[in-house]
């Protein structure tokens, strides 16, 4: 049987060995424009991990800084692709601070109750510790917006 093999891009982004069935949430995590072509892989057969997710971005190249939000989804190594080949490759690795991607926890927060981007730093990795930025609170369990 013929492996299905997903087109290579020319120039963009390749975020490989997502956990298997985290891609769409990472998707969400990036703010790609709409008008980009985006690939999604779920569930491939991975030795690392058994199954993982692939997420190929065309003509965007992502930063290090935007790229790390995903490492409070799942661990990823990133490929920057530029003429078909590999410039740049790297681990997502947990950001210091973040907006977005997460809802803080309490309920009377600003960010809940307003509407506003939220925002968060990350006070230690192991364990998790984030604290919202606008009501000090830790958040207790992850939730994405
Ligand atoms: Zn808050």
């Amino acid at each position: 049987m013929e492996e299905l093999k997903v087109k290579k891009i020319i120039n963009g982004t390749v975020i490989d060995h997502i956990d298997g069935g985290k891609a769409l949430l990472v998707l969400k995590a990036l703010n790609i424009p709409e008008d980009k072509t985006v690939t999604i892989a779920i569930n491939v057969p991975s030795k690392k991990k058994g199954k993982k997710d692939i997420l190929k971005i065309e003509d965007v190249e992502l930063k290090e800084e935007e790229v790390n939000k995903i490492a409070l989804i799942s661990d990823a190594t990133i490929n920057i692709i530029k003429n078909g080949k590999v410039v740049k490759k790297f681990k997502a690795k947990l950001p210091e601070k973040f907006e977005g991607i997460l809802k803080c926890t309490n309920p009377n927060c600003i960010t809940n109750v307003e509407k506003i981007k939220s925002k968060f730093m990350v006070e230690n990795k192991n364990p998790l510790k984030i604290r919202c930025y606008y009501c000090e609170r830790f958040i207790n369990h992850i939730e994405f917006i």
